[in-house]
């Protein structure tokens, strides 16, 4: 196995580090595959955010440092779990709704990483969510 994947000339580590802006949350992402399924998204939080989101299964993000920081903002269905930190105010993770077997997080939080470097990031239709479409069903 190798111990890294490329975005360009940029390394993502099988477990790369990721933290806010003050450097109190650290993260801990098992990427094995790199980033996946990097994406922006539409709705109503994504489209304030403006983070680019990237997915991974719930066991691949450990909490090193500062899960004491970390508050936590629900709306809505309040089904999914959006995390940032309570000093800087950068989001770092959520548990998506759409599966909640999945945490999406910043991929700006990746240590080293310009988000630049993923080049064009295709736009969920997240106005139009999935939960939303099958309560109005
Ligand atoms: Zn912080």
């Amino acid at each position: 196995m190798p111990t890294f994947t490329t975005i360009g000339s940029t390394r993502i580590a099988r477990t790369h580090r990721a933290s806010c802006h003050c450097g109190g949350v650290v993260l801990a992402l098992d990427l094995p595959d790199g980033v996946e399924n990097p994406r922006r998204c539409d709705c109503s939080i994504c489209r304030k955010r403006g983070a680019i989101c990237a997915s991974v299964p719930l066991k691949r993000l450990r909490i090193l440092q500062g899960a004491e920081l970390l508050t936590l903002y629900q709306f809505n269905t309040r089904t999914a779990k959006h995390y940032f930190c309570k000093i800087c105010g950068i989001y770092t993770h959520h548990q998506r709704r759409s599966d909640p077997n999945v945490y999406a997080y910043n991929v700006g939080c990746l240590e080293g990483v310009n988000p630049r470097d993923l080049g064009e990031v295709p736009t969920s239709d997240g106005i139009n969510h999935i939960s939303d479409r099958q309560h109005r069903a």
